[in-house]
């Protein structure tokens, strides 16, 4: 398993399983022969993409630990046309139990938006069928302009929103909203970054000097840290090279430790320019 202390945080990185990506729309512009000296693809030439679930965990007066999951996966409710597409790992509460953690014990849930690879585990259907939250007692939180866009997508990318994943949360109240830039509890924040989404945000975590951002879709592999390696599905390609650079200007100087969305090997890593500037990708000590 992967683990981190940061300052007062626990981290630990847990997945939902791994599925099918077609390697040129992963990779946007980049021609085969060179994204394919990063990663690997078969035959049909899909690559193989993770489904990477942050959990920060913390000690709280009274209370013991405070347990936070950003990002949900893909979840158990496909619709039989996508699982032909992307199969169903389905991995992601076995993940956490095999790791300590009941969905009972989750205080708080933050989606970066609401891509169905992103939500998919924020609610399940019970035994009648009724959509319910997965994690009871957590308090949601994602982007409000992305459930806006949601509710109207392009056609374009309309098959990445399934309302389930979020409309029974919004709806009861137990989803909250957010403008971008909020405070969610101490050391944990949002900052919007614009490109692969208009409003999808980046979860800043903060402690003891040191920062960690799950960065998601803007980068969601070590193979898209450079700036122009964006993915084919981003829908404002040069926004996501600005909102890079802009990422950049604090994550490199101040040694931020990146989050990867999507990569099924290297879940974090630190993000260096080295003498030829060139973006490196160097794993943590763990
Ligand atoms: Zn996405």
């Amino acid at each position: 398993m992967h683990r981190l202390t940061l300052g007062d945080f626990e981290l630990l990185c847990f997945s939902d399983g791994t599925y099918p990506l077609d390697g040129g729309a992963f990779f946007g512009v980049i021609p085969k022969v060179m994204w394919s000296r990063k990663m690997q693809c078969d035959e049909k030439n899909y690559i193989t993409a993770g489904l990477n679930t942050l959990v920060v965990r913390m000690e709280k007066a009274r209370t013991g630990k405070q347990t936070v999951l950003i990002e949900t996966g893909m979840g158990n409710k496909l619709p039989d046309r996508m699982v032909k597409f992307y199969g169903q790992p389905a991995k992601l509460l076995d993940d956490l139990s095999a790791g300590g953690i009941a969905p009972d014990d989750v205080d708080i849930v933050i989606n970066s938006h609401l891509h169905f690879d992103h939500c998919g585990w924020n609610t399940i259907r019970d035994k009648n069928g009724k959509i319910v939250p997965t994690f009871p007692r957590a308090k949601y939180y994602a982007p409000e302009g992305e459930w806006q866009y949601a509710r109207k997508p392009s056609e374009r990318d309309q098959i990445s929103y399934i309302p389930d994943n979020y409309d029974p949360l919004v709806a009861s109240g137990q989803m909250t909203l957010l403008k971008g830039g909020e405070e969610i509890i101490p050391g944990i924040s949002v900052e919007t970054f614009c490109g692969h989404t208009a409003h999808m945000q980046g979860i800043l975590v903060q402690s003891g000097g040191k920062t960690a951002c799950y960065i998601s879709d803007l980068m969601p592999t070590s193979a898209h840290i450079e700036l122009t390696w964006g993915m084919g599905f981003d829908l404002y390609p040069l926004d996501t090279i600005e909102s890079k650079k802009r990422y950049y200007a604090r994550a490199l100087p101040e040694k931020w430790l990146t989050v990867f969305t999507h990569d099924p090997r290297m879940p974090w890593a630190h993000i260096e320019k080295d003498e030829l500037g060139k973006m490196v990708a160097k794993q943590p000590a763990t």
